[in-house]
């Protein structure tokens, strides 16, 4: 057995750690889907004194899989319905298998060809599965969140060039205030990200929405109408809990007409423009400024992977890339990745995105998008027809939002909601979460991963009724 300071056997170390992989995954749709510790357990066996000594390789990733796999969440699993995020599919994870096993430094396509070579490549395919302005940029991050930073990097440079203030070189300070107009629904990342760039969580122009969390097209006209210098609009295109998509044709509009920039957080939903069946909810989305979205969501990568994308290029790259460095010293057709992301050493993402879509292709996309909407339609019904619970959203997407209430009453509707997803989540078969919407609590629903089918929605709606019967015989 090789030591840490003797030659690797790689082949018998890596052979082994997939051979663990596999059993987990082959095991993950018999599993509960829930973790069997939690964090303190999982403390007490990865924690404790620093080790003075090492150990075989082999011992090392055996203990590792010890220690932790009691704590691992049954995120790829075929009933996991929880948040709203995808299930790491093989294919991806393959590719991101490889991508560490390479060792790429993805900064620029000198030091890193093929890495830098595939992100050309995954862009071009990305923005034809999104049917985005070909000309855009992408920058392949950590997620939607950064994406957002990203995207809102670049609104924020173009609005205030626009106001003759060059905010790369000299910063927010003494520069023209920027408006920034959200939906009220918004997702609490592009708070995060609206914070980091110095524009404020709360200094906002929050929008008015409407029942199901859309922008409200009249009250985005007479916030635009009282505000003046540079503004950016920030619409989504599928709202965490219902879905449901801004109406971008009339946002672009008068955003245009105000010369506004308009970002669009689109983690999952904008992936709605990859399947015909539900594209037209997101009508008018490409005429926008910026998107960011998620690989790791409805595309299946493994984490982490979000999408920055901006129509502007060279404002893209002057948001991120270092002092003059951004104008690209690669010859025409060249891009070195570092210039739309905020980091130089990065792991190669364009890989597990180019093996998801080169798998997947464009027909395989959209059905998956497809069941997983007609999934979530079906157990909205299902859940719908029973006495107590109710559906509280249009189930035009993949998100279902539901209420149990035996009897009108917040109070006793938001105990009981919950007392319905601790039972779920104990029970195991399938796994929900619960959020606040409206003031109440709901259980969220989200039909996401790849593995799911129409019999797992069916079981977990049979889970999902089982656990509300069982707490109204409890009158909870
Ligand atoms: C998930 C999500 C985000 C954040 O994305 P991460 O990948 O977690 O960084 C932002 N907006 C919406 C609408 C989301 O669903």
């Amino acid at each position: 057995m090789p030591t840490h300071d003797t030659a690797y056997d790689t082949g018998d170390l890596w052979r082994d750690a997939a051979l663990r992989a596999v059993a987990f995954r082959d095991g993950i749709g018999a599993r509960p889907q829930r973790p069997d510790a939690g964090y303190t357990e999982m403390l007490a066996a990865l924690g404790g004194p620093l080790p003075d000594e090492g150990c075989a390789p082999r011992a090392a990733i055996a203990a590792l899989a010890a220690a932790a796999e009691p704590g691992l969440h049954a995120m790829t699993g075929p009933r996991f319905f929880g948040w709203v995020i995808g299930a790491s599919h093989p294919v991806g994870v393959a590719a991101d298998w490889l991508t560490s096993a390479w060792g790429q430094n993805c900064g620029n396509h000198h030091a890193a060809p093929a890495g830098a070579a595939a992100e050309t490549a995954a862009a071009d395919w990305l923005l034809a599965l999104l049917d985005l302005p070909r000309e855009s940029s992408v920058g392949f991050v950590t997620g939607a969140t950064v994406a957002n930073v990203v995207c809102l990097a670049a609104a924020r440079g173009a609005t205030l060039r626009r106001a003759g203030w060059d905010v790369e070189a000299k910063g927010l300070f003494g520069a023209p205030p920027i408006t920034v107009l959200i939906g009220d629904d918004a997702h609490t990342t592009v708070f995060s990200a609206l914070q980091l760039l110095g524009l404020g969580h709360d200094r906002v122009a929050r929008i008015a929405t409407d029942g199901q969390g859309r922008m409200r097209a009249d009250a985005l006209a007479r916030a635009l109408a009282q505000s003046g210098g540079p503004a950016i609009v920030v619409a989504q295109a599928g709202q965490i809990n219902t879905g449901s998509f801004d109406p971008f044709e009339e946002i672009v509009a008068l955003a245009k007409a105000r010369d506004a920039w308009v970002h669009v957080d689109g983690a999952f939903g904008l992936w709605a423009r990859a399947c015909p069946e539900v594209a037209a909810q997101a009508a008018g989305v490409a005429d926008a400024d910026s998107w960011a979205t998620d690989g790791h969501k409805w595309l299946q990568t493994p984490y982490d992977s979000g999408y920055a994308i901006v129509r502007d290029a060279e404002a893209h790259a002057r948001a991120m890339a270092a002092a003059a460095s951004y104008l690209p010293a690669a010859g025409a057709g060249e891009r070195d990745p570092t210039h739309y992301v905020p980091e130089l050493s990065r792991r190669a993402r364009g890989f597990a995105t180019w093996a998801m879509i080169r798998h997947l292709g464009r027909d395989g996309i959209a059905r998956m998008i497809a069941r997983h909407c007609a999934i979530a339609r079906r157990m909205a019904q299902r859940l719908g027809r029973e006495p107590g619970v109710a559906v509280l959203n249009d189930v035009t997407l993949n998100q279902v939002i539901v209420r149990f209430e035996s009897e009108p009453g917040a109070e006793q509707g938001d105990a009981a909601t919950m007392a319905v997803i601790e039972r779920v989540q104990r029970d195991g078969r399938c796994f929900v979460g619960g959020a606040r919407w409206r003031g109440r609590w709901v259980m969220r629903l989200s039909v996401i991963s790849w593995p799911t089918s129409e019999a797992d929605g069916d079981a977990a709606v049979a889970a999902i009724l089982d656990a509300w019967r069982a707490c109204r015989a409890q009158d909870c």
